[in-house]
């Protein structure tokens, strides 16, 4: 029997599965950038995004963080809670990069102390455009107390990952996350943590193991996040 897709994103898909509180993730070898006007296929990379991710899910686990994941099922799939996704990016950058470089002119690897938490509407067809705390509060979305644990969370996870990265001399630049609420109403971590979501600098460096060896063409992207999981030990 084939299971019932009940979503296709750009780099996952979501099943359904027999039980009514879980589903299924399962990650494509596809990657986009610039809101989905850059798109190509890279052999293996669901594959090595789910390392990643079942890597850092569980070192945050460990550390007192909520997530969604059960269990990991095979080399490209897990089985989660099934969550309503908070429509909301949450990004936290510890160094200027990207977009706020664009936007505000920062200079590229500006030290944000303490690190910014920004948050993007989750929206392609408007562009994931940047939201300030009020605008949420319009949003049918999540309460002023629900945004306050949102950001308690990424600011733990933040303090998290970027203690462990540095410890493998990585540099931890900023990174994107996604929470979603469980039937009971609780706020948890979802979706993946992966070079696809992160900025990962070789310490005292600028260069990247991560998405924008492919957003700025500079290399093989898979052969950049294989060299990044082994300096963290990730078997592949
Ligand atoms: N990011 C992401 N998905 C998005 C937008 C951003 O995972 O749809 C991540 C991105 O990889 C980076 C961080 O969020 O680690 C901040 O991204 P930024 O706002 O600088 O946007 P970019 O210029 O990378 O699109």
């Amino acid at each position: 029997m084939t299971a019932t897709l009940l979503y296709e994103g750009k780099a996952k898909r979501v099943f359904e599965t027999d039980k009514n509180d879980e589903v299924i993730i399962s990650f494509k070898d596809d990657a986009t950038a610039f809101n989905g006007l850059k798109k190509d296929s890279f052999t293996d990379k669901g594959r090595v995004n789910l390392a990643f991710t079942k890597y850092f899910f569980n070192l945050l686990e460990s550390g007192g963080i909520k997530t969604h994941i059960i269990s990991f099922i095979d080399e490209i799939s897990l089985k989660a809670k099934k969550v309503s996704i908070v429509p909301l990016e949450v990004v936290v950058r510890n160094l200027a990069a990207g977009s706020l470089c664009k936007r505000l002119g920062f200079e590229k690897g500006m030290v944000m102390e303490p690190p910014l938490c920004e948050y993007y509407l989750k929206n392609d067809a408007l562009n994931d455009p940047i939201l300030c705390k009020e605008h949420i509060k319009y949003m049918n979305t999540v309460n002023e107390q629900e945004l306050a644990c949102i950001e308690e969370q990424a600011l733990k996870i933040n303090e998290i990952l970027r203690a462990h990265m540095d410890s493998k001399n990585i540099t931890l630049v900023d990174f994107k996350l996604e929470f979603g609420k469980t039937s009971t109403g609780e706020i948890i971590l979802a979706d993946e943590i992966s070079p696809d979501t992160c900025r990962f600098w070789k310490k005292g460096t600028m260069e990247s193991l991560d998405k924008d060896v492919y957003r700025e063409g500079k290399g093989d992207l898979v052969d950049s996040y294989k060299v990044l999981a082994d300096i963290l030990g990730i078997k592949l």
